[in-house]
């Protein structure tokens, strides 16, 4: 809606004029967040800059709760733009919604807690955040708390590429794609993996390895969540692209490639 788009500009302009986040509430979002610590100056300005046109844009409603801290705001925005930095309509991409739910409590802990042998330990299905179809977004206040620490887990980000995933209007692990981005070579790599991590799933825990032989773990070192559906899996490997992104890309280095080229960044670098 280009007609639409000098209004806009000008509002952001004077969101960023009036509505900066104060230093020492960012100086403590970029320290207190592991993911942001690989941010070169110039990656830490533009986050800055989206994340003050995201609290000057969006809605926090605390459902009836207490209102939310300045921090968790900052905390949330900040982790919600985090994969707009290489995307060249930026904050345009969530345009279609415009409130944050936060749950004082969980809503029931998706937990990927797992052991240097890769196994996970505790696992349930409830959920954590939820992206309504061309609506509010919900978060709790523990996921959110518990989301950006570099260990995989991220309800923020895992919610915020639901929302990229919609924009062509389906959730169904592919989102519009970058220009020149083969369609082919995304429904592969995703595909395939998708697959792969079902079956690797489905097998046997206690299979032994063969002697003598390294064998890929039959229990992947991704959230099992990610098999829910191909919606799910698009999502779990945005939360792991942006927090561990070494991890990712040694399980599923042609997903990796994709999302690099997707997010117009690799996360595994330091930035710029
Ligand atoms: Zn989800």
């Amino acid at each position: 809606m280009p007609l639409f788009h000098p209004f806009r500009k000008a509002r952001r302009k004077r969101i960023l004029e009036s509505q900066a986040i104060p230093d020492e509430t960012w100086a403590w979002a970029l320290s207190e967040h592991r993911i942001f610590h690989r941010l070169g100056p110039g990656d830490r300005a533009r986050l800055r800059e989206l994340a003050t046109v995201f609290l000057g844009e969006k809605r926090f409603d605390p459902l009836g709760g207490p209102e939310l801290p300045e921090d968790l705001k900052v905390s949330i925005a900040a982790q919600a733009v985090l994969p707009l930095l290489g995307l060249e309509e930026g904050l345009d991409w969530y345009e279609d919604f415009s409130t944050i739910m936060v749950t004082e409590r969980e809503y029931g802990v998706r937990r990927k807690d797992l052991d240097e042998a890769g196994v996970v330990h505790e696992y349930d299905d409830e959920f954590a955040g939820e992206a309504f179809e061309l609506g509010p977004v919900a978060l709790s206040k523990a996921d959110v708390e518990a989301s950006g620490w570099g260990d995989g887990y991220n309800v923020v980000i895992h919610e915020m590429a639901h929302k990229l995933d919609a924009r062509n209007g389906a959730y169904d692990g592919s989102p519009p794609l970058r220009e020149g981005q083969s369609a082919k070579a995304w429904q592969e790599a995703l595909g395939s993996a998708y697959e792969d991590l079902r079956s690797r799933l489905a097998q046997p825990k206690s299979g032994k390895p063969r002697r003598g032989k390294l064998r890929r773990p039959a229990v992947p070192r991704l959230d099992p969540y990610a098999a829910e559906g191909p919606d799910e899996f698009f999502a779990v490997v945005c939360e792991y692209f942006f927090e561990r992104p070494e991890l990712l890309r040694s399980e599923y280095p042609d997903v990796y490639v994709q999302l690099v080229i997707f997010f117009g960044r690799d996360p595994s670098l330091g930035g710029t």
